[in-house]
C-alpha cells in the first residue's frame, strides 16, 4: 500500500498497489459511508526484525468477546466476525515508516481509523482516512497524541492551559516527568533559556516521582517492546492523574 499523509486536512490517503490491496479497498469504498469505523484489530509483523509492523483493520462485521482458558489463566480478548479485514502494509520504507506511526494513532489515540471518503490516485481507486474527531471542532486528527486527548492543534492553541507535574512521554525519552495541560495534553514551553533535560534524568525523574523504574537491557534505550509497555504505563499514569483533577 502506498500511503500519503495530507499534514493540512490531517487526512491518510491509502492507494492499492497489490491486486489483492485493490479488491479490499474497493469492498471497504462500497461499504462504509462516510464517518463509517475502520477497527484497529492489532498489528502483525513486516519483515524479520522488529523495524515495521502491519496494522490490522475492520471494517463492517461486529465485535465479539472471547476468553480462553489455559490451565489457571484466563485470556480475554476481541475478535472481529463477518468483516472486511484490511491489513495494512507499506510499499515502499517511506510507507511502511507511516504504517509505524498509523499503528501508534490507533494503539494510543484513536483505536481505529474514519473513512473520510474515496478518491482516485493514479487510476487506482483509493480511500482517505482520518484518525479521530477533535471534540471541540470535529476536526480530523492522525498524530496519535492530539487523538489521546481529543484535541487538534487549532483548539490546542485557544486551551486556557492548566499545567500539572506528571508522566510525559516521546521526544526520544520513552517516559520523563514534565509539565504539561490536563485539558489539552500539550507539553508547558520552556522558559527562556531552560536547559532540556537528559534522557536519564528523565527516567530517574520517573522512579522518583511516579514510582516507575526504567529497565535497560542490552542496546540503550532499551527494546521497542519496552518502549510501547513504558509508553502504555504513562498512558494508563496519565489517564488517572486525569480523573483524579477534574
Ligand atoms: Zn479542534
Ligand atoms: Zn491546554
Amino acid at each position: 500500500m502506498k500511503i500519503i499523509r495530507d499534514r493540512q486536512l490531517a487526512t491518510f490517503t491509502f492507494v492499492p498497489v497489490e491486486a489483492d490491496e485493490e479488491q479490499v479497498i474497493a469492498s471497504i469504498a462500497a461499504m462504509l459511508k462516510p464517518e463509517g469505523k475502520l477497527s484497529y484489530g492489532g498489528r502483525g509483523r513486516d519483515g524479520d526484525d522488529d523495524k515495521f509492523c502491519t496494522v490490522h483493520l475492520h471494517a463492517g462485521g461486529r465485535e465479539e468477546k472471547r476468553s480462553e482458558t489455559s490451565g489457571n489463566v484466563t485470556m480475554h480478548h476481541t475478535v472481529h466476525v463477518d468483516s472486511v479485514e484490511l491489513i495494512l502494509r507499506g510499499s515502499t520504507d517511506e510507507d511502511k515508516r507511516e504504517v509505524n506511526c498509523i499503528r501508534d494513532t490507533c494503539y494510543f489515540g484513536s483505536d481505529g481509523l474514519i473513512f473520510v471518503g474515496e478518491t482516485e490516485v493514479d487510476g487506482k481507486k483509493s480511500i482517505i482516512i482520518t484518525a479521530k474527531r477533535c471534540k471541540h471542532c470535529g476536526a480530523g486528527m492522525i498524530r496519535y497524541s492530539d487523538c489521546d486527548w481529543s484535541t487538534c492543534d487549532a483548539c490546542a492553541a485557544k486551551c486556557e492551559h492548566n499545567y500539572v507535574r506528571g508522566a510525559v512521554r516521546g521526544g526520544g525519552t520513552d517516559i520523563g516527568v514534565g509539565m504539561f495541560c490536563n485539558k489539552c495534553g500539550r507539553g508547558k514551553p520552556k522558559a527562556e533559556g531552560e536547559r532540556e533535560k537528559s534522557v536519564i534524568e528523565h527516567h530517574l525523574a520517573a522512579e522518583k516521582e511516579l514510582g516507575m523504574t526504567v529497565l535497560y537491557s542490552g542496546e540503550f534505550p532499551g527494546t521497542p517492546r519496552q518502549a510501547v509497555e513504558l509508553a502504555r504505563l504513562a498512558r494508563s499514569y496519565n489517564k488517572s492523574r486525569r480523573g483524579a483533577v477534574k
